[in-house]
């Protein structure tokens, strides 16, 4: 039975009883093109192992199952596990476990269901956790090639913005560091039962096997890019200055004039390349 169909879901929630949790970002998927649309984004084989984050009732599991090798599905929901098991009964392929996904080590995943191979992960997010879950995917010791993910509109567009836009913060870079990024769908709010306030959209995350940008201190690059959105109305010595990031104003001062942009440019204008070799002449000076 396709979970997808709105009837079935429906009949699923009917037959179970089952009340959302606005909490937990519930919002199950109930229209077939844009699953189709997933699972082309995700360019599965019998190869690959999928992550799921949040399966809900199993609607996507069931396509990740045909198309995928193997499926772990990590539930938050313990009311939602009886459901899974039951709608996903027969599926070898597809482990479904009970936890918080902000909680779960991924590699131990990967080590104990795939033999250590990394996944493509592949959610409809939950909205109330989508930038922790994000950043620990994005994470560079996760075992991921990829990440399909549904996610409010308005994510999607800080993932892609551009320096010196509204959109543009840490979570844009923190996402190009990691990957090349393009969306694979736009999907209206009425594909989800309940409807959400807002509208969606796929995006696919393919993850490079070498950073776009060098920098001998990644760790330190991200602590400059954290202190100059946390403070992005400032100038980037005033923002880096009062960020904590270990160095004096004067040695904040000299680095940013090193970068040659000029003492009143804000943090908000820098492009990754630019918080690279930000990070280089600190260590340098
Ligand atoms: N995949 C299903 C679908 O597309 O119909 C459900 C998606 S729904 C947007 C998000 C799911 O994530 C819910 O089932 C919710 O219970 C689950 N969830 C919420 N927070 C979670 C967390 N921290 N870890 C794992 N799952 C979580």
């Amino acid at each position: 039975m396709a979970l997808v169909e709105p009837k079935n879901t429906i009949e699923v929630l009917k037959d179970t009883g089952f009340s959302f949790k606005k909490s937990l970002g519930q919002n199950f998927l109930i229209d077939e093109s844009v699953l189709r649309k997933i699972i082309d984004a995700a360019c599965l084989t019998k190869d690959d192992c999928v992550l799921e984050i949040g399966p809900g009732i199993g609607t996507m599991t069931e396509a990740l199952s045909e198309a995928a090798g193997r499926v772990i599905a990590v539930e938050l929901d313990n009311r939602l596990i009886p459901i899974l098991r039951e709608n996903l009964a027969g599926r070898e392929n597809v482990t479904v476990i009970q936890g918080d996904i902000l909680r779960t080590d991924i590699r131990k995943l990967s080590e104990e269901f795939c033999g250590g191979k990394p996944f493509k992960a592949v959610a409809n997010l939950p909205y109330s956790v989508t930038t922790p879950a994000l950043l620990k995917l994005l994470d560079e010791s996760a075992p991921i090639l990829s990440a399909t993910l549904m996610v409010q509109k308005e994510v999607a567009e800080r993932m892609m913005a551009d320096p010196g836009t509204k959109a543009y913060g840490a979570l844009s870079l923190a996402v190009q560091y990691r990957a090349e990024i393009s969306v694979a769908a736009n999907v209206p709010r009425n594909c989800f039962i309940p409807r959400p306030e807002v509208d969606s959209q796929v995006v696919h995350l393919q993850c490079f096997s070498e950073p776009p940008v060098r920098t001998e201190d990644p760790e330190l690059m991200f602590r400059l890019i954290r202190a100059s959105f946390n403070e992005r109305r400032k100038t980037l010595v005033n923002g880096l200055a009062n960020g904590k990031i270990g160095y004096t104003k004067e040695e904040i001062a000299r680095a940013v004039e090193a970068l040659g942009k000029g003492e009143a440019v804000r943090g908000e204008t820098l492009s990754l390349e630019d918080f690279a070799r930000l990070a280089d002449l600190f260590i340098r000076a």
